[in-house]
């Protein structure tokens, strides 16, 4: 079984304009046209069961159609993490919202939602998600589409987990993109959950498996950020790394599954 816990997919009228659009920005091609029923050939062109769709709202007023559209596609393979914009009036009643409405996570990303880690604006927000178990799903480390400014860095990480204890913050690309020393130095080895997505395709396979072994095997879980890598390439390259079977597992599914409440449709 494998969990995708980083994906991102976009309704069938927008997903042209949207992925051409983020292209543009970035310099990269995508790997599937972003529409749902594209992400679920990949899926299964790659051996993957589940993705989890990280949304991202970038300005307030997406919060309504990107939590209709969540509900809309929610299914045993799809898991929708909705999204609301820092600079919404009340963006905590909103998170009590997505936790209402049955999900799981949010997602935020502080490059397309301007935004820094540890500012104290986003406290309430780290507030209510705590409060109702919500997963926080953010994108971390520098972004391919941005300058290299310090908002979503290790060491901010760090200070959130420790003044939000109860926080289920899971941090994405092997803890922080492209600023994996500091990922070493802040969070490797301590309960820090970070899912792997856009590292292994970058980094070299020793430094990749070395973060990876000296991390606690339950805080690890397997991500693509699907279209932007190719499911298929990134399952490869995790399988690559010869890990010991049970954390390959752990990384695959079980610590995911576990996080969204999935054990009982766990393979025995
Ligand atoms: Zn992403």
């Amino acid at each position: 079984m494998i969990i995708d816990f980083h994906t991102h997919a976009f309704p069938d009228h927008i997903a042209e304009r949207a992925i051409a659009a983020l292209e543009a920005g970035c310099n990269v091609k995508t790997r599937h046209k972003g529409t749902i029923s594209s992400l679920l050939a990949s899926m299964d062109d790659a051996g993957i069961d589940i993705s989890v769709i990280c949304s991202i709202a970038t300005k307030p007023l997406q919060f309504d159609p990107i939590l209709a559209w969540s509900k809309q596609i929610t299914s045993k393979r799809i898991i929708p993490f909705p999204s609301l914009h820092p600079a919404d009036p009340d963006p905590a009643e909103k998170v009590k919202i997505i936790h209402e409405e049955g999900f799981k996570g949010i997602k935020l990303h502080p490059y397309y939602q301007e935004f820094s880690i540890d500012e104290e604006r986003m406290f309430p927000v780290y507030e209510a998600c705590e409060r109702h178990r919500l997963l926080l799903v953010c994108h971390t480390g520098f972004d391919i589409a941005f300058p290299r400014d310090r908002i979503a860095d290790p060491e901010k990480i760090e200070y959130i987990a420790s003044r939000f204890p109860g926080l289920l913050f899971v941090s994405t690309h092997l803890g922080g993109w492209y600023d994996w020393d500091e990922v070493e130095k802040h969070l490797t080895g301590k309960p820090r959950y970070m899912e792997i997505s856009f590292s292994l395709e970058e980094l070299p396979g020793t430094r990749a498996k070395e973060l990876i072994t000296r991390h606690p095997p339950g805080y690890l879980l397997f991500g693509t950020d699907s279209p932007w890598t190719d499911q298929t390439r990134a399952v490869k390259l995790l399988k690559a790394l010869h890990l010991e079977p049970e954390t390959e597992e752990n990384i695959f599914y079980r610590n995911a599954a576990q996080l969204l409440g999935l054990e009982q449709e766990l393979p025995v």
